[in-house]
């Protein structure tokens, strides 16, 4: 069996759990056309696994997927998650499901990265203040006792600042190139549009008017950015607020329908509170990942005909198993 991706050469990671590869944490398997891949997770590159032992790896992967739970889904394509591992399971999609216990891990590697910037300002924080003391004589226990807020704060500061990555857009009104940051989409508005399901319009920085209308992969892209920061400042009882907010999305029928449902609402995304935004945040990620999936599935598929179709020509299949027999791989 192959440990290392055919694409980038990195390590495909992980034990194959139950799928009898002994390698990978996140596959993907199409039943019907019977294929199988492994999921590099470094450039996530889809690994074809090898054709003679695909039909017991798609069982296992089948009984994987059973057992596990559906995360989110489009028209070709659903993620299930199961444990540490992921599944997608190419082709008709079952009932759509929310996993709670997936968001409380996103919801602490989080906070880990948090702590990576809160302790270094921190102490940096600290030691001024103990310099600033000492030089005025003063008493610092006031001061100390506001560290971890300052810190924070800074934490939250910065990503708000973060750069929303699309290509600006300019400004209908006043011509500006819009440089959006992740604290400027709470002004941005929901919308739902022919074209697209979830649109966003746009405030301008520069002259506050509603300046462009965001469609598609740049309207999920900047609605990421911006929950991410506004969720993160008000962090309270994350745990249930969070399996509040799987709930709703559940309520309407998993993340796809979420969406559409909010972005015909038409408000500003600063009006989403509490598990409200955290299920908006949710959806907008899971479907923004399962759309990406099922882009890479259709280069992996590509790809999959033509070395199928190789498999199959009989003088090419007499040909490997003569290379096979003369020269034995390694591993
Ligand atoms: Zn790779
Ligand atoms: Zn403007």
């Amino acid at each position: 069996m192959f440990t290392t991706c055919a694409f980038c050469s990195g390590a495909l990671g992980g034990d194959g759990g139950d799928s009898g590869l002994g390698v990978g944490r996140r596959f993907a398997f199409d039943g019907w056309k019977s294929r199988a891949w492994v999921i590099c997770q470094r450039c996530a590159r889809w690994n074809l696994t090898p054709y003679d032992e695909r039909l017991e790896v798609i069982a296992a992967l089948d009984r994987m997927a059973s057992a596990g739970r559906v995360a989110a889904t489009s028209d070709q394509v659903a993620l299930v998650r199961l444990g540490a591992y992921d599944i997608v399971r190419v082709g008709q999609p079952p009932r759509p499901e929310m996993a709670t216990w997936r968001y409380g891990e996103r919801i602490k590697a989080r906070q880990k990265e948090k702590m990576k910037v809160v302790v270094p300002v921190a102490i940096a924080v600290v030691g001024l203040s103990v310099a600033v003391n000492v030089a005025l004589g003063g008493s610092m226990g006031a001061f100390i006792g506001q560290v971890p807020n300052l810190a924070n704060n800074i934490y939250t500061g910065m990503v708000g600042y973060r750069k929303v990555p699309i290509e600006p857009p300019i400004c209908a009104r006043c011509g500006a190139v819009m440089v959006l940051r992740a604290k400027h989409v709470s002004d941005a508005r929901l919308q739902h549009t022919a074209r697209s399901d979830l649109a966003l319009l746009l405030r301008c920085p520069k002259c506050r008017d509603e300046g462009a209308l965001l469609e598609g992969a740049d309207a999920e892209i900047a609605l990421r950015s911006g929950l991410t920061y506004q969720n993160l400042r008000k962090a309270g009882k994350l745990k249930k607020r969070a399996a509040d907010a799987a709930r709703q999305v559940d309520m309407f029928g998993g993340p796809a329908a979420y969406l559409t449902r909010q972005a015909l609402r038409e408000v500003r995304v600063s009006t989403y509170k509490g598990a409200e935004a955290l299920a908006l945040e949710m959806s907008v990620d899971e479907q923004a990942e399962v759309r990406e999936l099922e882009r890479q599935w259709q280069d992996a598929e590509e790809i999959a005909d033509i070395a199928d179709n190789l498999l199959v020509d009989p003088t090419i299949e007499d040909e490997l198993r003569h290379l096979k027999e003369g020269n034995q791989p390694d591993g």
